[in-house]
């Protein structure tokens, strides 16, 4: 199979030197993305800016903002059979982006926002029969949150974790997550590594692409 993994977060500048983003550290989706490749799959890689090494045999893209990870997955889901995305797109950007370094001195007090492209609601017109895969970190109404999530970007399965528990999720190895799919089946998964949360999304996507 041919899998598209997006992992890490984006930036959004605001001038040349600062940036949003937020703490994402791409461990979960570089773990999907070594363990695609180590079961023999085709594994192609966009990842925000992380401190992490490309995983073995994978051809993995570097970029920094939403729009750049938007461009690369239109551009690489055409030929891939799943998409995951693990990613963090960091949900606004600054409305203004100044060329030049803004001066202290002179920064306004507010900072105008706006949204940053959906990546899966961008494209959904494109999933066809492939296998979509997303992520829900919330911190409240986790099941809830997660399934609307799922049905508004039309996905086949949502991985939940719940962002409040201190021993999983953001910047750990572990992860405490439940694997949701369209036909409302629950899978409440134990605490337990990235990696083995990794081999559990693959499993699934196995099974559901022969299917
Ligand atoms: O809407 P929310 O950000 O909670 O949804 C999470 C899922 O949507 C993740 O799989 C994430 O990678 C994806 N996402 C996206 N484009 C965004 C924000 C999130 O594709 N701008």
């Amino acid at each position: 199979m041919r899998i598209l993994v997006t992992a890490g977060p984006t930036r959004e500048p605001l001038d040349p030197i600062r940036f949003i983003s937020n703490r994402s550290t791409g461990k979960m989706g570089y773990a999907i993305a070594a363990a695609a490749a180590a079961r023999g799959h085709d594994v192609v890689l966009v990842s925000g800016p992380v401190q992490l090494e490309s995983p073995a045999g994978v051809s993995t893209f570097r970029i920094a903002t939403a729009e750049e990870m938007l461009a690369a997955v239109r551009e690489m889901v055409r030929s891939c059979d799943a998409l995951v995305m693990a990613a963090a797109v960091t949900d606004w950007r600054p409305r203004n982006v100044s060329l030049r370094k803004i001066k202290k001195n002179r920064m306004r007090p507010t900072l105008p926002l706006e949204r940053t492209p959906d990546i899966l609601m961008s494209v959904r017109e494109q999933k066809g029969d492939r296998v979509y895969v997303g992520f829900a970190a919330e911190s409240d109404d986790l099941v809830v949150e997660a399934r609307r999530k799922l049905e508004e970007k039309g996905l086949d399965l949502i991985v939940a974790n719940d962002i409040l528990r201190t021993d999983s999720g953001f910047e750990s190895d572990n992860n405490k997550v439940a694997l949701i799919s369209a036909d409302g089946i629950v899978e409440e998964l134990p605490l337990m590594s990235k990696r083995e949360v990794a081999e559990r999304i693959l499993d699934w996507v196995e099974k559901h692409k022969r299917n």
